[in-house]
C-alpha cells in the first residue's frame, strides 16, 4: 500500500468492529487515520470456514470504502499487500512510523487474546494510547460478574429479568408484559411443514475476485466458500434490510418453532442476524427495539417477541459476562477429562447418523446451523462420545460465521460440553434419540433405529446417553435438574447396564465409521 501521509492519531478498527454509528465517526477529523487490516494472525488462529474469512474481509472492505466516501482518511492493508507484516502489532508499528502519529487509539476488543495483545503492545510504544468503548453492548464486560457477586450459580434467568427491568424491555411498569417473563412452554413445537418456511432474506454477493486473493495469499480454510453466491450482509444497509424482512416474515413464527429442526428447511424461522450483530453492522438495541415495536403494533405474538428478545438481551449479554469473568483459563476446563479427537466427519459431514449429517452438513455448507443443531445434535453427540472439549471449541470457533470467542467459548465449553462443571448450564444438555425425534424429522429415514439401544443398528445416541450418566454418577446424581435418569438407571439389571457400557465403548472405538 502507499505510505500514508502525516497523521496525528492512528485509530485501529478490528474486523468485528464495523460499527458506523460509533462516536469516532461523528465528525471528519483530517488528523486522524483509520486503519483496517487483513492479517494471517486473524485467519490462522484456528482453521476457519471459507465463508467466514470471505464475509469478514468483504464487510471490512465495504466499511473502509464507506468511511472514505464520508471523507475520513483510511489505510487499508489487504491480505496480499507486500507491506503486510501479517500481525496487528507489526503492521501498527510500521504504520505509526510512516505517518509519525503521536497517539494510538483502539476500541475495546471483545476477544481476550486481542485485548491482551493490544494492551501489551501499547505498553511498548512511546506514543500516547487510548482504548475507547465499542458502544455496542447493553452491558459492560464486568456487569454480569457484579450482578452475580457472591452467588454460587450464575442463573441466566436472573440476569435476563434484571435486564428486562433495567432497560424497560417488554415491561408494563414493574411487571413483565403479558404477566409472564417466559413463554418457553409455548415455544417448543415440532415443525409440521406449515406455515411455510420463509424465503432466504439475505443479500446475494459475488466475491469470487476476493476469494482468489485470499486463496492466492495461501490462507487455509474448510467448508464451502460459495464465493460467487455468498449470502452474508457486507454493510449496514443490507443488515437493516435483513432485520426488517426477518421481523415481517419469520419472527411471527419464531417462538413456536425455535427449537424445531427439519431436513426440509435448515434455517426455519431463525433470523441469521448473528453475523451482522457480531461484526457490529447492527446493534443489539436496534434489533431488540424493532422486535418490541412489532409486538406493540400487534404484528407478532408476545411469545415470539419474548423468545427472540431473550436470546439477545439475555443470552448474548450474559455469555459475554461469563466470558470476561472466566478468562484467561476458561478454555482449559475439562471436568469429565474427555480426550477423544474429532472424527473425520466433522470435516466432511459423511456419517450415517442423519441428524449429525444434516447439522454438520449445514455448518459446512452455510457456515451456520441454528441453536438446537449446535446444542442438541452436534454438541450433544460430542459430549456423549467424550470428544475433547478444547477441540470441539476450536471446531465451533472455526466453522460458524458468527463465532467470536467471547460468545462461542461459553456456549460451547460451558453450555454445550458442561466442561466448566456447570458454571453456565444447570445440567448437561444431552439426550438420546427420543428428543431429536420429538423436535425433527431426522430419525425417519436414518440408517439407525431410534428405539434400539444395543443392536447392530441401534441409534448411537441411546447407549452413549445411558453410559454417560452411568460413568458420571458420582458427579451428577445429586443434580435435581437431571430428574428421572438415575432412578431409571438404578432400575436396570446389572446385565442391562453392562450391555449399555459395552455398546457405548464399541461406539467410541468405531466412531470414525458411524
Ligand atoms: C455450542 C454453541 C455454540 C454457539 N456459538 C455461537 C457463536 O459462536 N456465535 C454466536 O453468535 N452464537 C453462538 N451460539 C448461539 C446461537 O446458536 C447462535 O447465536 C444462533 O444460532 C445464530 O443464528 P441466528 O442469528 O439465526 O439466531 P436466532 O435464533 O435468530 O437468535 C437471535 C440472536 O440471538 C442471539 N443468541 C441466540 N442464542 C444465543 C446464545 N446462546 N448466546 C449468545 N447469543 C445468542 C444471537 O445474536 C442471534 O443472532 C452458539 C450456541 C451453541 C449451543
Ligand atoms: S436415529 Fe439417532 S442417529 Fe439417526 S437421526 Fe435419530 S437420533 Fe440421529
Amino acid at each position: 500500500m502507499k505510505s500514508p501521509s502525516a497523521a496525528a492519531v492512528v485509530r485501529l478498527i478490528l474486523g468485528d468492529q464495523l460499527n458506523s454509528q460509533h462516536s469516532w465517526f461523528r465528525a471528519v477529523e483530517p488528523d486522524v487515520l483509520y486503519v483496517l487490516m487483513e492479517v494471517r494472525q486473524e485467519t490462522d488462529y484456528v482453521l476457519h470456514h471459507a465463508q467466514k474469512i470471505l464475509a469478514i474481509f468483504a464487510a471490512m472492505r465495504a466499511f473502509a470504502a464507506g468511511l472514505q466516501q464520508a471523507g475520513h482518511r483510511v489505510a487499508y492493508i489487504a491480505i496480499d499487500d507486500p507491506d503486510n507484516r501479517q500481525s496487528i502489532p507489526a503492521n501498527l508499528e510500521w504504520l505509526m512510523g510512516q505517518c509519525g502519529a503521536a497517539e494510538f487509539d483502539y476500541q475495546e476488543p471483545d476477544e481476550y487474546r486481542l485485548d491482551e495483545q493490544l494492551h501489551a503492545w501499547c505498553g511498548t510504544i512511546a506514543q500516547a494510547t487510548r482504548m475507547a468503548g465499542s458502544e455496542h453492548f447493553y452491558t459492560r464486560r464486568d456487569d454480569a460478574a457484579r450482578l452475580f457477586e457472591g452467588r454460587p450459580k450464575w442463573l441466566m434467568e436472573h440476569f435476563y429479568r434484571h435486564m428486562r427491568t433495567a432497560h424497560q424491555v417488554l415491561m408494563d411498569g414493574g411487571e413483565p408484559a403479558g404477566g409472564q417473563w417466559n413463554y418457553d412452554h409455548d415455544n417448543r413445537q415440532k415443525w409440521p411443514g406449515l406455515p411455510a418456511a420463509p424465503r432466504d432474506i439475505r443479500p446475494l454477493h459475488d466475491h469470487s475476485a476476493l476469494w482468489a486473493v485470499i486463496e492466492g495469499a495461501g490462507v487455509r480454510s474448510f467448508g464451502e466458500p460459495h464465493a460467487d453466491h455468498i449470502r452474508w450482509p457486507v454493510d449496514r444497509s443490507e443488515a437493516l434490510a435483513q432485520l426488517d424482512a426477518f421481523v415481517k416474515e419469520a419472527l411471527p413464527h419464531f417462538g413456536q418453532f425455535q427449537d424445531a429442526m427439519s431436513s426440509r428447511a435448515w434455517r426455519l424461522f431463525h433470523s441469521l442476524l448473528s453475523f451482522a450483530m457480531n461484526v457490529k453492522l447492527l446493534s443489539p438495541r436496534e434489533v431488540v427495539d424493532a422486535v418490541q415495536a412489532a409486538w406493540r403494533e400487534g404484528a407478532v405474538p408476545l411469545a415470539s417477541a419474548e423468545g427472540f428478545i431473550r436470546q439477545i438481551l439475555g443470552w448474548r449479554e450474559y455469555v459475554r459476562g461469563v466470558y470476561w469473568a472466566r478468562m484467561p483459563h476458561y478454555a482449559e476446563h475439562n471436568v469429565f477429562g474427555h480426550t477423544a479427537p474429532l472424527p473425520h466427519w466433522f470435516w466432511d459431514g459423511q456419517t450415517r447418523m442423519r441428524c449429525m449429517a444434516h447439522a454438520i452438513g449445514h455448518s459446512l455448507e452455510h457456515a451456520h446451523a441454528h441453536h438446537i443443531h449446535r446444542l442438541m445434535v452436534i454438541g450433544n453427540f460430542a459430549l456423549l462420545a467424550g470428544l475433547d472439549p478444547k477441540q470441539v471449541h476450536q471446531w465451533y470457533l472455526g466453522v460458524y460465521i458468527d463465532a467470536f470467542e467471547w460468545v462461542e467459548l461459553p456456549n460451547t465449553l460451558g453450555m454445550s460440553q458442561y466442561a466448566d462443571n456447570g458454571t453456565m448450564a444447570t445440567k448437561p444438555y444431552v439426550s438420546g434419540a427420543a428428543y431429536i425425534d420429538r423436535m425433527s424429522d431426522y430419525c425417519k429415514g436414518c440408517h439407525y433405529d431410534k428405539k434400539d439401544r444395543n443392536g447392530e443398528r441401534a441409534c448411537p445416541f441411546n447407549a452413549l446417553y445411558w453410559d454417560f450418566f452411568a460413568r458420571n454418577e458420582a458427579r451428577l446424581a445429586s443434580n435435581p435438574r437431571i430428574g428421572m435418569v438415575y432412578p431409571q438407571l438404578r432400575k436396570m439389571s446389572p446385565e442391562a447396564r453392562q450391555a449399555l457400557a459395552h455398546k457405548a465403548a464399541q461406539l467410541r472405538a468405531d466412531i470414525e465409521d458411524l
